[in-house]
């Protein structure tokens, strides 16, 4: 497995790779989830490419960036265990200049909910991933369920820019009691863990009430709620697919959202119906 640090070098191993090249970028920290992905991207294409970059400009100035966990070592074990070609892991100056264009996530879409105590995360997001796709070329980039909005946003940015990238949206992977794998998983000790099962239970029971019949929003979400008594929560969400609040779902295109904070760790899962 190549390690690949400098952009430049990236771009010309690239220009030397001709068969189907898949791509997962990550911030590393690599958990069963990012493998589900790298495993996905194994089998549909010739060569993976996966990077590994913790991304500044996604990050609010109060946020976790400095102390976001970094495991570069178990990660290069790992990717080569799960049958990378490529780990790219650029450097932050090489990525960003200071003056520079930014990709401009739609306001409507991205500043709702992970946009909402988060804004400007989703430009952070799509300016990387804009550098990143040109870098890499990937016909095919994998993106996990788990970041529903994030997955959203980059095949509208993919659409609108006619950048010839097939996105490949990737199940959420969860631990065997509920808990959706999450690189910010360690910071909770076992308490803390319990507290956070209940998103997952709140999910559960929301779509339990929507098998059983139910369709009214509110209700649904006042049932999830209910699971939740022992986190702080951010937002409980039944939305439609393409992001548009409504009042009744309709079955097969509903996503029910959460994000909460067990103290000051902050968990975000959901359950696509
Ligand atoms: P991250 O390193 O957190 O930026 O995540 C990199 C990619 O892995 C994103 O596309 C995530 O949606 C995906 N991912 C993270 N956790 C999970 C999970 N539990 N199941 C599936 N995909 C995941």
């Amino acid at each position: 497995m190549k390690i690949v640090k400098s952009i430049e070098e990236l771009i010309s191993y690239r220009k030397s790779v001709t068969s189907k090249v898949g791509f997962v970028p990550t911030m590393g920290a690599l958990h069963n989830g990012h493998l589900s992905l790298i495993k996905q991207a194994r089998i549909q294409n010739d060569i993976v490419i996966l990077s590994i970059f913790v991304n500044p400009t996604q990050f609010l100035p109060n946020e976790d960036f400095n102390s976001y966990p970094r495991k570069e070592e178990a990660d290069i074990k790992i990717a080569t265990l799960a049958g990378v070609d490529v780990v790219f892991a650029p450097d932050v100056n090489e990525m960003y200049s200071l003056q520079e264009p930014k990709v401009i996530a739609p306001r409507d879409i991205a500043y709702i909910l992970e946009g909402k105590k988060r804004p400007g995360h989703f430009d952070g997001v799509l300016s990387v991933l804009m550098k990143l796709f040109h870098i890499v070329k990937p016909h095919n980039a994998y993106f996990g369920k788990k970041d529903a909005q994030q997955l959203f946003l980059v095949q509208n940015m993919v659409d609108t820019y006619f950048l010839p990238i097939n996105i490949v949206p990737c199940d959420i992977i969860r631990d065997a009691d509920g808990l959706a794998l999450s690189s910010r998983n360690i910071y909770l000790d076992s308490k803390q863990r319990a507290k956070a099962l209940s998103l997952s239970v709140a999910l559960k029971n929301g779509s339990q009430a929507i098998m059983k019949g139910e369709r009214e929003v509110v209700k649904i979400e006042k049932i999830m709620r209910e699971a939740l008594k022992e986190v702080e929560v951010d937002y409980v969400t039944v939305l439609s697919r393409d992001f548009k609040f409504v009042e009744h779902i309709s079955i097969k295109e509903t996503l029910l959202l959460i994000a909460a904070y067990v103290d000051n760790v902050r968990l975000i899962d959901n359950l696509w119906i």
